[in-house]
């Protein structure tokens, strides 16, 4: 072979083995384009199935906890006024007893003014969470049980898709016929009132032992989840009584917030177990309603006469 001729192979081969290199350097960019595609998409579409699970998490969210929107808030260094009721009908001489007119009325007043009825648990995470609430909530709450409350209130609050809470004696539950049934508890529960305990026999907790608070705030919970079929969290206390065995024995039996029958707003200074209530009484004009749920200091000026009540 002559020196022309190997030269010549040589540079042949050179131009060939630099046409290979660069076709797999194309190809392996051109590999590498794609798998960049195919990361972006998969990165794409991971975040879509994120945000379509994050909007179905919203939506469940907020049936169970709203965010309230468009209206002045208030945190939680400030208080609530939750509403102690217990029977709704007319009773004469009989002033723990709110006539249905007196109560719609009341309602019709709460609906026409802009206010809004919190869950419970919208109340706990306003006081223990600190989410904020509109600055014209309230909380309906009923004690005992009664039969009109199913009859009376219930239709009352539906009109009005108010949110409220009946604080239950569970030894009543079809068995006296002046309280409620496990039908209509069922019933409300799913329908915006919702149902807590209100102990099993409507017991004075800061006259019994420990154990025995236990026994009562446990059975009265167990009852109910067993019937609702979830967690029973809220206890409103029988005559308004506890002491601070009441407040251990509430919070070792699960329940995560308590109420009394002290006259005020609730304020998370009182202690999260031991809540004030505002009383709403038969002989209260809808002024008198008025004042107490829009002055946080009403009760300075309650009357002595009122503060003997017997609540039960
Ligand atoms: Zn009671």
């Amino acid at each position: 072979m002559n020196k022309k001729y190997k030269k010549a192979t040589l540079l042949i081969v050179i131009v060939l083995m630099m046409g290979l290199i660069g076709y797999n350097f194309v190809n392996e960019k051109k590999a590498k384009s794609q798998d960049q595609k195919t990361t972006k998409q998969q990165i794409n579409s991971t975040k879509e199935n994120d945000s379509s699970k994050n909007k179905v998490q919203t939506v469940a969210n907020n049936e169970k906890n709203r965010e309230f929107k468009n209206v002045p808030l208030k945190y939680n260094n400030k208080s609530v006024p939750v509403i102690m009721y217990h029977s709704i009908d007319y009773e004469e001489g009989n002033e723990l007893r709110v006539p249905k007119e007196k109560f719609r009325e009341q309602m019709k007043y709460l609906k026409d003014n802009g206010y809004t009825t919190l869950t419970l648990e919208e109340l706990y995470n306003f006081m223990y969470n600190n989410k904020p609430i509109p600055e014209k909530s309230v909380v309906l709450t009923f004690d005992d049980g009664y039969k009109d409350n199913y009859e009376n209130a219930y239709p009352v609050l539906k009109e009005f898709a108010f949110k409220a809470t009946v604080f239950i004696i569970t030894n009543c539950i079809d068995k006296d016929k002046g309280f409620l049934t496990s039908a209509q508890l069922k019933e409300m529960d799913k329908n915006g009132v919702d149902i807590e305990s209100h102990t099993l026999g409507h017991d004075k907790l800061s006259e019994l032992p420990y154990d025995k608070q236990v026994e009562t705030l446990k059975g009265s919970k167990d009852v109910l989840e067993k019937l609702l079929n979830r967690k029973v969290k809220y206890i409103g206390y029988p005559y308004g009584k506890s002491n601070s065995e009441t407040v251990k024995a509430a919070k070792d039996t699960g329940y995560n917030m308590a109420f009394t029958t002290e006259s005020g707003w609730s304020n998370k200074n009182q202690g999260i177990y031991t809540l004030n209530r505002v009383y709403i009484s038969a002989n209260h004009s809808i002024k008198e309603f008025e004042r107490r749920i829009s002055d946080s200091n009403y009760n300075i000026s309650v009357s002595s006469n009122e503060k003997k009540v017997k609540v039960q």
